[in-house]
Order: structure tokens, then sequence, then C-alpha cells
């Protein structure tokens, strides 16, 4: 399974997982459909999933037009997003299996920026693959979604679940946010130097207008403040020992960064 990754809007990504041996495709979040379908031409392929991670519009927005194209288009999502997907038929749950291709994901129940939220987790199948993440707007790399419609104990059970993935997992975020994460995460963890190193490559990469994703979740855990709740320097830095408090006060202070 390869995934290709196309940045539309101001900072989304579209991710299309191709399978080039039975010339599928699926889609993670398409914002819209005209980038999706202009690629499965090029590749010849056919669009099989429709991989949603939660309602919002910069990720649903191309769902409809997609459908139109595909009769036998199949669009997954979050049991709790009932009536918010258009055309969505499965209704996935916490350890749910989906299929594509010659991969198995498995499903994470999420909540914390929407409430319906989840992620799909493609574990590696034979040696020389990686683990796959989608998680939406749940983990950035270096930071985390808003809690729109959850609370930060949620998020941090949330968060808590995909930190748990092997280090090598790549993570496949839907936006481009990671060098302003960067610049806040400096700003509560300045003597970290995993982070320090982080940061000088990926304003490297944005200088040169790469992308910074996929991240790793190995490098997350060392520079994300939002994945170190438990750790004793940004507990320091918040004013508490409670992990929670130590989540709270850190995404309150990113609203306002
Ligand atoms: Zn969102
Ligand atoms: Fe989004």
């Amino acid at each position: 399974m390869q995934v290709i990754r196309l940045p539309v809007l101001a900072d989304n990504y579209i991710f299309l997982l191709y399978d080039a041996t039975q010339n599928i495709a699926a889609v993670v979040d398409p914002a819209l459909a005209p980038p999706v379908l202009q690629r499965l031409n090029i590749l010849n392929a056919r669009l099989v999933a429709i991989f949603n991670t939660h309602h919002h519009g910069d990720h649903i927005g191309g769902n409809q037009e997609l459908l139109h194209h595909f009769s036998d288009l199949v669009v997954y999502g979050g049991a709790e997003d009932r009536g918010r997907l258009p055309g969505q038929q499965v209704f996935l749950k916490e350890g749910d299996r989906v299929g594509f291709g010659d991969r198995q994901g498995e499903v994470f129940f999420v909540p914390g920026h929407t409430r319906a939220h989840i992620a799909y987790y493609f574990p590696p199948c034979k040696t020389g693959e990686t683990g796959e993440l989608f998680c939406g707007d749940t983990l950035f790399s270096g930071g985390c979604g808003r809690l729109f419609e959850g609370t930060p104990a949620q998020m941090v059970n949330s968060l808590g679940k995909l930190r748990n993935l092997p280090d090598e997992t790549r993570i496949w975020c839907a936006h481009e946010y990671t060098l302003n994460n960067l610049k806040f995460a400096l700003t509560v963890d300045p003597n970290n130097p995993d982070l320090q190193a982080r940061h000088a490559e990926v304003k490297a990469l944005r200088s040169r207008q790469e992308p910074t994703i996929p991240a790793a979740i190995g490098s997350e855990k060392r520079t994300n403040p939002f994945l170190r709740w438990d750790n004793p320097e940004i507990q320091k830095a918040m004013g508490t020992q409670d992990e929670v408090r130590t989540f709270a006060r850190l995404r309150g202070k990113k609203d306002l960064f």
C-alpha cells in the first residue's frame, strides 16, 4: 500500500491509499473531490473506499462528488458520526477492522476534537512495511486538535491510545501545522534537545515548502508537549502534577498562542 499526499486548501492534506496490484485506491478525508479524481485518473485506479475521521467540512467536502463517480464506493466513519458524514454506510467503533487491498486497518475511537472522531491504523503486515496511522485532527505533529466537542480527559485518553503505537509508526495527520506547533512547544519545553532538533529540521523543510508529514510516533513522544502530560518538565512548566490538568493548561495556552 502506497500513501499519496495531496495538499489542498490552505493547509489540509488528503491521503490517497493506492494498491498497485489490484489497481484500487481509498481516500482518507477528501476535503475536495477534483484533486482526488485527477490523481485517480493518472493512476488509472478505481476508488473503493472513503475513510472519514470526523464530520468537519475540510474532511468530508468531497464525499458527495466522489460518490457520483464510483457506484460501488463505500463510505466509512465513526458510529457516533451517524447523520453527519455524507453517504456514510459503515459505522465504526473502537476495535473494528477495515480492509483495503492486502492491508487490514484497526479503528481507534478518539473523541476530543469532536465527540465522534476515529483514527485508522494499518499495522505492517510484511517486512519492509511500516504501520500507518491516519488520525485526522486528533494528533498533529508537534500539537493536537482543538477541543470542540470533548474534554481534556477524553483527549488525554484518545492521544494515549495513539502514543502506544510502535515508535516507527508513520503519522498522517490532516493539517500542515507543524512549524507553528513547534514554535509553541519551544515556549513550554525550551530545554528539550530533541524538540530543538525537530524544530530546526521542520524550519528547513518549510523554508523549501516541503511537507513535514508523515511524522513518526517515536519522535512525537520526545518532542510533542501534547503527548507529554506525564513528563515532569512539562508538568513543572504548567504548575501542576495532575496529568489531565497539565494537558488542559497546555491546550488552553495553545488556544491563545
Ligand atoms: Zn476538524
Ligand atoms: Fe481539519
